[in-house]
């Protein structure tokens, strides 16, 4: 059996971000550290936060006093006045892009487009998105339902979205306005993943993908790797792997979310290598990631 890592696994730059923040705030005070819902979608994270004081309310009227993190996905204004008027310590842990995302349809809003963001209407990062409009943009999965009203449109997408989902839009688009402004708001970490794992998965008879379940980053990937028509087994955790799930399997990979820290994949990966002592098949490129990650790992 192969066993073939992605490239581009671990943390991404906006969640590791977020998380040495949150640390320096830990480090800074003795007053008391939140973090406004999950900091990351990855519950094993979460936890070991708990443990280091650095505490996650699920909402506001829980926070008393002390520090609260605005995680990376960002927050609705509201949710920021209401922490100023508690006089809280804000802390601003927003992603620079998905800040990016927030500036960007506050500006086509205010050149007057009709704007739509392309995402998940619950997501916290499109909440944030639609909130710094003043609800003034619409929020659309794809073209389904879309009914525009202008001849002017804007569009922005969530920075987990696929660059198919948003030429799918602009391909709808494009024969039905006068004029079309996009800002490709999609971060290049997570298309950079889900190319990946688009080409692991043509090739591989199992797909195993590292990650919360709630993780929308993570959760489009095993997305894409089922849409290859692989079989794919999205996980938490390398104790939910199965030693069944390799019989009669010659070709297995494995790809990671960007909230997914880098002692979880070390786990699942010790936990293939049992499975399968004999062959462990990684490229160079590959070589030289573990060999990175040891080294971090020995830290
Ligand atoms: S996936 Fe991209 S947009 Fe989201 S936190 Fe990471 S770097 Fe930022």
């Amino acid at each position: 059996m192969e066993i073939k890592l992605a490239r581009n696994m671990g943390f991404c730059f906006g969640v590791k971000r977020a998380i040495r923040i949150a640390h320096q705030v830990r480090r800074e005070t003795e007053e008391k550290v939140w973090t406004l819902g999950h900091i990351i979608h990855n519950p094993q994270v979460v936890e070991k936060l708990e443990k280091e004081g650095i505490v996650a309310a699920e909402d506001l009227s829980e926070v008393d006093s002390g520090y609260v993190i605005i995680r990376s996905h960002g927050v609705h204004p509201k949710i920021l006045k209401k922490i100023r008027e508690k006089k809280l310590k804000e802390v601003d842990a927003t992603c620079p892009l998905v800040k990016k995302a927030q500036e960007r349809a506050k500006q086509l809003v205010l050149e007057g487009y009709e704007t739509y963001v392309i995402g998940e209407k619950e997501h916290p990062e499109v909440v944030s998105i639609v909130g710094g409009t003043g609800g003034k943009v619409r929020v659309i999965d794809c073209v389904e339902g879309l009914k525009i009203t202008d001849s002017k449109v804007g569009l922005v997408v969530q920075t987990t979205q696929s660059q198919d989902t948003l030429r799918k839009v602009v391909d709808y688009l494009l024969p039905k306005v006068l004029e079309i402004k996009v800002f490709n708001t999609i971060c290049d970490v997570t298309s950079k993943r889900q190319k990946e794992v688009k080409k692991l998965a043509e090739k591989s008879d199992i797909m195993i993908i590292v990650g919360g379940k709630k993780s929308a980053n993570t959760s489009r990937l095993a997305g894409i790797s089922r849409e290859e028509g692989c079989l794919t087994y999205h996980i938490e955790e390398a104790k939910e792997i199965k030693n069944k799930w390799f019989t009669d399997v010659d070709r297995v990979s494995v790809a990671s979310g960007a909230s997914t820290p880098d002692w979880i994949i070390k786990e699942v990966i010790n936990k293939l290598k049992k499975i399968n002592a004999n062959y462990v098949d990684i490229d160079i490129d590959k070589e030289e990631i573990l060999h990175e990650r040891r080294v971090k790992f020995n830290n």
